[in-house]
């Protein structure tokens, strides 16, 4: 075995070609070290819903077909509503459990879309400090270490990175959101190293979110042709972002020091990321366009009630939409009508929906032919629509997720994934069939997941190469083999491992 115990780091969404560029310059000197004395390879998130089914594939080593996870709000099975999807919705359990029963010492500290797990060999804290945490307070295995660490330490400085982003965006709301990443960044060192004090142990594995959230606010301070670059607050912040990665930097060097030689240690990235040009926010406004296009198909009971709608006094339609409201939040009323609906989903891909036969409650396109040909059309109609900034096309690939996995959860699953082109800001964007539609996109996040994230290996006797890119599923199983114990998943141990 190449390490008889484990040290993982997880930097969450920390993008790899900007942490080379910065090792390179002589800003994060532990990532250079580690990069000149580690094996390096890029980790590819399981395609199509990348940034919603990245955490669950690593921590379960399973594909989201079989963990059944795409987004933190998931459409019901059976219905057109949607629920929050919480890490008890996971239908895999992670790797950690399976070490612990097989008697190892594991401690686990704010790895994201966690569960909790009982009757556990070790200690877990959940969401004291994540970015998107799944509740808004910590929890812990046991319970009790929860309440120690936060007398000892405090609770999360930062909190949801969007309030504060949306709460103000001026040179010193920015910099205090930056301070206080870096002061959680310190803090979570003190708590990582407080809990290795605790006990021997086989396994600890950390994640530090600060990379995911700096990703999300401070792109627009750093690219200046991002539309929300403004030059006055990039010289007064300088590169927030950067300043993150340091801290980050550091971190991993306080944590690395002093590793004693039968220590193996793993750092990884789950994903990239960059500016934020997704058009999920668009997507929608053209599935509406290209069913008002496609009549053909369309129910004449809708059309009948629409006219019917139209026709009634304005008085009337407003006290109807206030009394139909709560109904609509949840359940699109046109959704049943329709042969194809968009879904809930991440920035980083679009999601659609067949309303299929036999598992929709209304479903009205057949499996087989029909649904092959539905979704052969969907996909040259979303391939057709250019970004009028660019003359590029608007999407880069539409992914049939019946191509792309196999698991008992698939039916769990969009239909169909529209990988975004994001090369340019996406404003207006026109096709045949959907003419211009012009919309800006809102929110506080100027940055956005990409799919490749990067892993660092680093152990007794292992050299330095460079690896060919591995699947997020392939980290569980990698790690339960460097500590002797077989993981089954849908990964299997990078080579990284097993040639040792
Ligand atoms: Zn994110
Ligand atoms: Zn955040």
């Amino acid at each position: 075995m190449p390490a008889a115990k484990l040290l993982v780091i997880g930097l969450d969404s920390a993008d790899k070609d900007l942490m080379i560029e910065w090792a390179r310059d002589g800003s994060l000197p532990h990532f250079a070290r580690l990069l000149e004395n580690g094996r390096y390879g890029e980790m590819v998130a399981p395609p199509g819903q990348c940034a919603g089914t990245a955490w669950v594939s690593i921590n379960t080593g399973c594909s989201p077909a079989r963990h059944g996870c795409y987004f933190d709000s998931q459409l019901q099975p059976g219905t057109y509503n949607y629920a929050k999807f919480l890490p008890q919705n996971q239908q895999a359990r992670p790797f950690w459990e399976r070490l612990s029963k097989a008697g190892k010492r594991v401690a686990i500290v704010d790895v994201p879309k966690a569960p909790a797990s009982e009757n556990f060999n070790g200690l877990q804290i959940l969401d004291w400090g994540n970015h998107d945490p799944e509740y808004d307070y910590a929890r812990s295995c046991p319970p009790s270490l929860v309440q120690e660490i936060e007398a000892r330490f405090g609770k999360d400085p930062v909190g949801s990175c969007d309030l504060l982003a949306r709460a103000g965006s001026g040179p010193a709301d920015l910099a205090a959101l930056r301070d206080r990443l870096v002061e959680r960044i310190k803090t979570k060192v003190r708590i990582v190293q407080y809990i290795r004090a605790k006990g021997s142990w086989d396994l600890v594995m950390a994640v530090f979110a600060d990379s995911h959230c700096a990703g999300h606010q401070f792109w627009r301070v750093r690219d200046p042709n991002h539309p929300g670059y403004d030059a006055d607050l990039a010289r007064a912040l300088g590169d927030p972002l950067k300043d993150v990665y340091v801290a980050l930097d550091t971190a991993v060097g306080e944590l690395i020091a002093n590793m004693d030689s039968n220590t193996g240690l793993i750092a990884f990235s789950d994903l990239g990321i960059g500016p934020n040009y997704s058009a999920t926010f668009l997507l929608r406004d053209i599935v509406r366009k290209l069913h008002a296009n496609a009549r053909n198909r369309r129910s004449p009971h809708v059309d009948a009630l629409r006219w019917l709608w139209r026709k009634l006094p304005r008085s009337a339609r407003i006290r109807g939409r206030s009394i139909l409201s709560p109904v609509k939040r949840d359940i699109d009323l046109e959704t049943k009508d329709r042969d194809y609906f968009t879904i809930r989903s991440n920035d980083d891909c679009g999601a659609i929906r067949i309303n299929l036969e036999g598992r929709e409650p209304a479903g009205r396109v057949r499996a087989g032919r029909e649904y092959d040909e539905l979704c052969e059309a969907i996909s040259r109609d979303l391939r057709e629509i250019v970004n009028l900034e660019t003359g590029e096309p608007l999407v880069k690939e539409v992914l049939r997720t019946d191509d792309l996995f196999e698991g008992p959860r698939l039916a769990d699953l969009p239909d169909l994934n529209i990988v975004w082109n994001q090369k340019a800001p996406v404003r207006r964007v026109h096709s045949r069939k959907i003419g211009v539609i012009e919309r800006r996109h809102e929110g506080p996040r100027s940055g956005d997941h990409r799919s490749r994230g990067f892993c660092l290996m680093q152990g007794p006797g292992m050299g330095n190469e460079r690896l060919p890119p591995m699947s997020a599923m392939d980290l569980a199983p990698t790690i339960c083999s460097w500590l002797g114990v077989e993981f089954e998943a849908d990964g299997s141990p990078s080579l990284t491992a097993s040639r040792h």
